[in-house]
């Protein structure tokens, strides 16, 4: 600390703890923090919002320390004060965005085109929609299991693969899943992914040019022919006759064929002709539909990885609970969270959730249809509560469980109280503490900690706190 300036210093530590946490959670914990000084053996961390406190007493005060100790021993404590001016640009902040780069690489722009052979262009495939990617749940068991055979095996048995289902399922991601997996495998292999109106319209323009028969020439040299949204096919009759000679020679040709609509193939004869339809259900159809609520919490979970944002999991839970409508509306709403916290640094809590939510239901230009969730009500349990139900649940009274007896029959109630404050209401350790006669932090977090311990080996005090914690409305 003498020879160093405290942001190397920082820098430092932080280095050796990327390790173990995980680059997301590095950020959203210690973007904005900074060695404030050293006095007597005790180093003072800076952090930028109260709320950080609770969270780095919890999770990075004991291994902070252990790793400033390597570097130097003579501190021997760490503590935290809130700072509310340090902030990105504030010159004894790290920029821990550009010192800690992130190793995926963002998503690319989504409209772009590719040649994929002489005279043919497709749409670039998305790299971010993968088969890994897909988060499989029974909804979409069969539909992923056809793509993961097709991709592994291009015009074979489920040739040509059909999937439907609703908007904002998953069709798209399956299908250039199906073509990122392809061409991983083969890089030459020519994969062709179109729109049905991009593919409507190069026939159109064939046939004004009277160049059909050159453009037929050219799908020939196509392995693996992927046209997405076929609901949208212009239902002209030479369009109609082209695709299904195009369509024919394809798979006549043993190549892979890949649709996907809105609707099942028998409903689509506004659309396609019989002729054109009967050939669709001699291949694989397989549908997609919302998946379950422990999906969507897999599909939630695994999307915020991807942006620099650490959710908990009462927040996950709670989106997903009340988004059932599409998998494009749950990462909507995650999206929102994201952009909530990175323009106001508001760390999403199931209160910031519902307010998104609630502005969702009310926007008159979002169709209730298509947002398909209502907000829950915000129903507000005071701690008052929490305390009332614990003296009631124990038959022990108030005073006591406030007060300062340390007998087993009223440190059990007492740390249950401040395990639901903590857990359910999102009480900071210090305010607890306050209520608490006056207790400290650590004293709060020791309870915490130990309840959460005790509750996974022992049945009995779990079945206690989960009926008090039903008793008085809080639940996570
Ligand atoms: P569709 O084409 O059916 O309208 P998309 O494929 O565009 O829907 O999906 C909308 C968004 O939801 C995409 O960002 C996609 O990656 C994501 N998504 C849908 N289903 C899943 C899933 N099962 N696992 C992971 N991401 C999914
Ligand atoms: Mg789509």
């Amino acid at each position: 600390m003498t020879i160093q300036s405290p942001k190397d210093f920082w820098l430092q530590t932080l280095q050796k703890i990327e390790p173990s946490v995980q680059r997301a959670m590095l950020i959203t914990w210690f973007k904005d923090t900074a060695i404030l000084g050293s006095e007597e053996g005790k180093l003072i961390v800076g952090l930028p919002l109260p709320m950080f406190l609770d969270w780095h007493l919890e999770h990075y005060a004991d291994l902070t320390l252990k790793i400033v100790q390597e570097f130097d021993p003579s501190i021997t404590q760490i503590v935290y004060k809130v700072d509310i001016s340090l902030q990105n640009g504030d010159p004894r902040v790290l920029d821990l965005l550009t010192l800690f780069p992130a190793k995926k690489q963002r998503k690319l722009p989504g409209k772009q085109e590719v040649r994929v052979a002489e005279g043919l262009t497709g749409k670039i495939l998305n790299p971010r929609y993968s088969l890994d990617s897909f988060v499989v749940g029974s909804s979409t068991r069969l539909a992923h299991a056809a793509s993961l055979a097709v991709a592994s095996q291009p015009g074979g048995k489920y040739n040509p693969l059909f999937i439907y289902g609703g908007v904002g399922l998953g069709k798209t991601h399956l299908l250039q899943g199906v073509g990122n997996e392809i061409l991983k495998g083969n890089p030459h292999a020519v994969v062709l992914y179109t729109t049905s109106e991009d593919f409507t319209n190069q026939v159109i323009e064939a046939i004004k040019s009277q160049k059909m028969e050159q453009l037929r020439r050219r799908y020939r040299q196509v392995d693996v022919l992927i046209i997405d949204d076929i609901q949208f096919f212009a239902s002209k009759e030479r369009t109609q006759e082209e695709f299904f000679h195009t369509f024919n020679t394809l798979l006549e040709g043993g190549k892979q064929v890949i649709i996907s609509s809105d609707r099942p193939p028998q409903e689509l004869h506004n659309v396609l002709h019989d002729r054109l339809r009967s050939r669709f259900e001699r291949g694989m159809i397989a549908d997609v539909q919302m998946p379950d609520y422990e999906t969507r919490v897999a599909i939630l979970t695994e999307r915020a990885q991807g942006y620099e944002i650490f959710l908990d999991r009462s927040v996950v839970e709670f989106i997903a609970e009340h988004v059932k409508d599409s998998v494009r509306t749950l990462e909507g709403i995650l999206m929102q969270a994201v952009a909530q916290y990175e323009l106001e640094h508001r760390m999403p809590t199931v209160r910031s959730i519902t307010e998104i939510l609630e502005k969702l239901s009310r926007d008159p230009h979002a169709k209730k249809e298509e947002v398909g969730f209502t907000a829950p009500p915000l129903r507000a349990v005071r701690f008052q509560d929490v305390l009332e139900g614990v003296s009631r649940y124990y038959a022990i009274s108030l005073q006591d469980i406030l007060g300062d007896s340390r007998v087993r029959e009223v440190m059990i109630p007492r740390q249950v109280a401040m395990y639901i404050g903590k857990t359910h209401m999102r009480m900071s350790l210090v305010k607890i503490g306050e209520l608490f006669s006056g207790r400290d932090h650590s004293t709060v977090l020791h309870a915490v900690r130990k309840i959460t311990e005790q509750m996974q080996g022992d049945a009995q005090l779990l079945r206690e706190v989960r009926t008090i914690e039903r008793e008085v409305g809080v639940q996570s």
